[in-house]
């Protein structure tokens, strides 16, 4: 019976998916195997401490007191250097046939109501595929037995196995959960722009078409502003492009600073950078340009003194391709660069037909 069940959790496991799934799946089998009074399932968390992740009793009507002795063992437990638990949370096998054995009474006690005569524990341990590290524990599945018992041989190797078998199933959940990290820092790379942790150009195309269109649906204002770092060749020439590289990152952190949740800062390419403001209309826009720019030139910039930007602002008119308002903007910047740098110009309105 048991290597029945240990066959139908083998081909379970693989599409496990967290913690839960996997110690209700192995609890919920283990406790239909003749012999077995409750199964329970320890793991522990990310602060180390071992915890009952799941527990069940072959009578659905003596759950909550097989739920309470199980507690009252890992309560018994904590800051006891002897016994059953602290064997398995160091990675020993255990077998205990004698109640006596527990010391807390308690617990001793609802063991017994239920009829619990032996208890065998199986540690699980992390053995890392990748490196030749010393095995630690990450949990313990423990069986309670209704007589006292002489195991037969295949029986412990078949419960050694189980322990194998809950391992494997918390490594496949952790590398799911690898998984779905490495895929995350996949898509912020492809995203982010490398040298500043702005976005890049190609992201903001993304957000540019979904804020367009949310703005052109919803009768959103949608706000574009254009900022290019002012003499930034004199920067690179004066200080070095190593410094030039480093006032581009400080401009990227201060811009990021002033800015809402829901607006995006794009490397648009050298020194130049784009801020699109959704719901944000043209006034409010150059109030925002204004505050970055003032920003900028009051930062103290480690190795460069004066270092200023110049902005164009433009709202993306109703039925104006967005491909235009950028358009605006970028004659606007260019107008602040030609009447003296270090201001903010608001584009012109779009001509009306
Ligand atoms: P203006 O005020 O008219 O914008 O003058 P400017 O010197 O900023 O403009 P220009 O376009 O003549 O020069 C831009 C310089 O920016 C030239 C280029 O070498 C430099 N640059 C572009 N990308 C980077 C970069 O990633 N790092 C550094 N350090 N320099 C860069
Ligand atoms: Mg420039
Ligand atoms: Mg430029």
């Amino acid at each position: 019976m048991l290597l029945l069940v240990r066959s139908k959790l083998q081909q379970a496991l693989m599409g496990i998916k967290d913690v839960n799934e996997l110690s209700f799946l192995m609890c919920h089998e283990l406790r239909k195997c003749p012999g077995i009074v409750g199964v329970a399932f320890l793991h522990k968390d990310a602060n180390d401490v071992m915890h009952l992740d799941a527990c069940m009793s072959r009578d659905d009507d003596e759950r909550s007191s097989f739920a309470q002795g199980c507690e009252q063992m890992l309560q018994s437990a904590r800051g006891n250097t002897q016994g059953l638990l602290h064997a398995l949370i160091h990675g020993e096998f255990v077998i205990t046939d004698s109640l006596a054995k527990i010391a807390d009474q308690k617990e001793n006690r609802y063991f017994h109501a239920m009829g619990v005569r032996t208890i065998v524990g199986t540690p699980i341990l992390a053995e890392s595929i990748m490196f030749d590290e010393a095995a630690n524990t990450l949990g313990a599945l423990c069986l309670m037995l209704d007589r006292r018992r002489n195991l037969p041989r295949e029986w412990l190797e078949v419960m050694a196995e189980l322990g194998a078998l809950a391992s494997f199933g918390l490594n496949i959940i952790e590398w799911g959960h690898e998984k779905a990290d490495l895929m995350r820092q996949l898509r912020d790379m492809a995203m982010t722009d490398t040298l500043t942790g702005a976005a890049n150009r190609r992201s903001a195309n993304d957000f540019m078409e979904k804020e367009y269109r949310r703005s052109q649906n919803e009768n959103l204002p949608l706000t574009v502003i254009m900022l290019d770092v002012d003499k930034f060749k004199n920067i690179n020439d004066t200080y070095g492009h190593e410094q030039g590289d480093e006032v581009l990152k400080v401009i990227t952190h201060i811009a990021k600073s002033q800015l809402r949740e829901t607006d995006l800062l794009v490397r648009w390419g050298g020194e130049e950078f784009l801020v699109v403001a959704p719901n944000t209309d043209a006034d409010a826009g150059l109030a925002l340009a204004e505050t970055i720019r003032c920003a900028i030139e009051q930062a103290p910039i480690e190795g460069c003194n004066g270092v200023t930007v110049s902005m164009g602002v433009s709202q993306v008119a109703a039925g104006e391709r967005i491909e235009d308002a950028l358009g605006r903007a970028d004659t606007a910047l260019y107008r602040a660069k030609e009447t003296g740098r270090n201001r903010s110009i608001m584009a012109e309105l779009v001509a009306t037909v």
